[in-house]
């Protein structure tokens, strides 16, 4: 006769960690500044790398879940801590040596809130991060990581005409029957097409992310938590931050060292996303609510006018949306004016740019691939100048910049950086000074804390 334990169906598990860390980076000079906060550290990219990063990658704890590395993060790590980068990008590449698909989700390389960004915008996020995720694991990625799983149905049109095959919500976000636990559940796109969506089990990655056992605890944490939903069967997915895993818990390591060591005792197996949607393609269909996100449960309010998420008066938002929707506007119209001049599609271009950035391809090397290398060197400069600006534009469109309670802090103001930089870049690349308009828009947007506006922080930045 057979143990009761044989008697359970096979159930799969699979922790995905999202490694990201809000950009720091001076946009002018490209250094970090020191974070007396972070000590004693240096900064909190050096201390959050010594607390998670690196112990994880020392481990071996990369190849054993699913993740995704957020694009200034990877960069950092590359470097300023290279082994640990060295041991993440080989943990992923072993991986997809033995499975034939990685364990890595490629992200939006600029962590921008894609439901609010147009079209054109998402498709160049998109292509940004499907590029540099090749560039750093050397194959394509399978599944995409939405910032904040903030989602539309225009987003995932977007990810399936790049060829992204899936991507990861949490249950609140979708409707119907979750009979498939984790999934992936199909869903079907407005303009045709479809997409694969794994849901996350919204109160078990919780559990973990906020009420994690001690080392010597987890045994009984996976009889109480994990085993009860292993017996259903199918895909349990937790899905949190990275940095839960020795940052935000000390312990954390050590646990998930001994969660992917469980599985035989607690009746489950270790997998990874990829590797799941590539054996279990999906069967049943959900539909997504539009306009929602694991981490705000008011829509997207959080990231566009504000909501009780965050405490105090939240006017600043909807005030600096509108400065940098504006600014946006204006680079764009420069940017459109100019490259027409030469015969090229522009958004094609900006999409092609980010070879530059990676440092695949030098600007002028660039410029000929692209058909303009009969541009006179000075044409050719304005023109990479310009495409510049739009790097930095797209910058300032990181979520971390209204995910806070305060205009008067750091992540508003790299932001402002960023316009301030995209900007100057303008100004080199055509004499046009578009900072008269931004400045005055950013003089609606008030502190609630310190009284301060966006416009004395840009002239903080930019000195007059
Ligand atoms: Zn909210």
């Amino acid at each position: 006769m057979q143990s009761p334990a044989t008697l359970r169906p096979a159930s799969c598990f699979c922790i995905h960690g999202h490694f990201y860390q809000p950009p720091r980076a001076d946009p002018f000079t490209g250094e970090v500044p020191e974070e007396p906060d972070a000590a004693p550290y240096a900064n909190w990219n050096e201390r959050i790398t010594a607390e998670c990063y690196a112990p994880l990658a020392e481990v071996g704890l990369f190849g054993g879940i699913s993740f995704n590395l957020g694009g200034t993060l990877a960069r950092w790590l590359d470097e300023n801590a290279h082994g640990t980068y060295e041991r993440i990008v080989a943990a992923e590449r072993t991986y997809y040596q033995e499975h034939g698909v990685g364990n890595g989700l490629a992200q939006p390389v600029h962590h921008t809130i894609l439901p609010l960004a147009r079209r054109r915008d998402k498709i160049c996020q998109v292509r940004w991060g499907i590029a540099s995720f090749v560039h750093r694991f050397g194959h394509r990625p399978l599944g995409m990581w939405l910032p904040e799983m903030a989602v539309d149905y225009e987003t995932l049109e977007v990810l399936a005409a790049e060829g992204v095959r899936f991507t990861v919500l949490s249950e609140e976000q979708v409707q119907d029957d979750l009979k498939d636990g984790a999934g992936p559940y199909r869903v079907r796109l407005p303009g045709g097409g479809e997409i694969g969506v794994f849901v996350r089990d919204r109160g078990l990655s919780d559990a973990l992310s906020f009420g994690m056992p001690a080392p010597d605890r987890v045994d009984e944490w996976l009889r109480e938590q994990v085993e009860p939903r292993a017996r259903r069967g199918g895909l349990l997915l937790i899905a949190t931050d990275g940095e839960t895993f020795g940052h935000h818990h000390r312990q954390g390591v050590e646990v998930l060292e001994r969660i992917l060591a469980g599985g035989e005792a607690h009746g489950y197996e270790v997998t990874t996303l990829s590797l799941y949607f590539q054996r279990h393609p999906p069967k049943a269909e959900v539909e997504v609510v539009e306009n929602t996100a694991w981490s705000c449960s008011h829509g997207l309010a959080r990231w566009v006018v504000g909501c009780d998420c965050t405490p105090g008066d939240s006017r600043w938002k909807g005030a600096l949306r509108r400065a940098l929707d504006n600014l946006a506007c204006d680079i764009d119209d420069v940017y459109v004016r100019e490259v027409r001049r030469f015969g090229v599609e522009p958004w094609t271009l900006r999409d092609a740019y980010i070879a530059v950035v990676l440092g695949q391809v030098d600007g002028p090397a660039f410029l000929v691939e692209q058909g303009l290398g009969h541009l006179r060197a000075e044409e050719g400069s304005r023109l990479l100048r310009l495409l510049q600006a739009q790097f930095h534009r797209q910058r300032m469109y990181v979520s971390c910049t209204f995910f806070f309670e305060d205009l008067d802090r750091h992540e508003p103001r790299y932001a402002i950086a960023n316009a301030a930089r995209a900007l100057d870049l303008i100004r080199q690349a055509t004499e046009e000074d578009l900072s008269r308009r931004f400045r005055r828009d950013l003089g609606v947007a008030v502190s609630p804390r310190t009284g301060r506006t966006g416009a004395m922080i840009f002239d903080e930045i930019v000195p007059t």
